[in-house]
């Protein structure tokens, strides 16, 4: 049976397993990413990739990073949350551990995961949408991965949807992911909890103060009925939902996959998501309505990915 190994490499932690060609997980391992030094991610990759070769016959491995990956999948050309600067990682890696490594975007890895193992089975032109912090993004078209020219497709994330709005990580205003993310909850909910402490009694009671508040606070006062998380839901929503449908003008997917951390929360608003989808796609009515769900394989879907990748590189 063939055996490769998938390394996710994210901004805090670098996620690794043993995956076999059904995309079960035989072996897991979980270090820190050393964030601010590119030797080390590299030394730290290899090292978990040769404690689990050490331990099962490993044809190949592949590595998700969170970064712009160049078209050869050679070298991550940037990353906003990592030290790497055209950073020949596929070499570095595959020199110090002497096995054929494939370097790809997380999400692009992700997106594969779940096409091939996980909510995307079964259909050809399958858009994955990844919302944690921000937005992340993948397809794939007629079964294959779509990279664009040089590698750096499907940042939906960073669609601008309004003009001058809010400030972005990219240095850029009002991205699709400072409206439709982690990020935007926490905005929206600080804003009305501001606005009408009244409205968010459980949110400050968990937070203490908007100005600590975090994700899980906003997901939990929802679910207790908070109206200022609620509102931070339905905000979310609709501009998910807006997304998707200029997505779908764009692309016309067979089916949407809506991943990320947020998507743990995706019964406060997955439902408000294919409602408005479906309001505000142009020539509703006249066109099969996408499937819209949510990611199977939770936060092993880029592990798994480029797991894959790699067997089929
Ligand atoms: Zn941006």
């Amino acid at each position: 049976m063939a055996l490769t190994i998938g390394v996710d490499v994210g901004g805090t932690k670098i996620a690794s397993g043993v995956v076999d060609d059904d995309g079960r997980i035989l072996e897991r391992c979980l270090r820190q990413t050393p964030a601010d030094n590119p030797e080390k991610v590299a030394v730290t990759i290899a090292d978990v990739v040769s404690e689990l070769a050490g331990r099962h016959e490993i044809e190949a491995v592949g590595v998700g990073a969170a970064g712009f990956v160049d078209e050869a999948r050679s070298h991550v050309r940037f990353a906003p949350n990592l030290a790497w600067r055209e950073e020949p990682l596929q070499e570095k890696v595959s020199e110090l551990v002497g096995l054929p490594v494939v370097v790809e975007n997380d999400a692009n890895a992700m997106a594969w995961g779940e096409y091939r193992f996980g909510a995307g089975r079964g259909e050809t032109h399958v858009v994955c949408v990844t919302v944690g912090t921000g937005i992340g993004g993948g397809a794939v078209f007629g079964g294959e991965l779509y990279r664009g020219r040089w590698g750096m497709g499907a940042e939906w994330g960073h669609m601008q949807v309004i003009p001058d709005g809010r400030p972005c990580g990219c240095g850029h205003r009002g991205c699709w992911e400072k409206y439709a993310s982690g990020s935007s909850l926490l905005i929206d909910a600080r804003a009305s909890a501001e606005a009408d402490p009244s409205s968010a009694v459980h949110l400050l009671e968990l937070a203490g103060s908007v100005d600590v508040l975090r994700g899980e606070h906003v997901t939990e006062a929802a679910r207790n009925g908070d109206r200022a998380a609620l509102d931070a839901f339905d905000s979310l929503a609709q501009w998910l939902a807006q997304g998707l449908a200029d997505l779908a003008a764009i692309l016309d997917p067979g089916r949407y996959i809506i991943g990320g951390g947020v998507s743990a929360a995706a019964d406060l608003f997955m439902d408000k998501v294919r409602v408005a989808y479906a309001e505000r796609l142009t020539g509703r009515g006249h066109r099969p309505l996408a499937e819209i769900r949510v990611a199977e394989l939770g936060p092993s879907a880029g592990l798994v990915g480029a797991a894959d990748l790699a067997r089929q590189r």
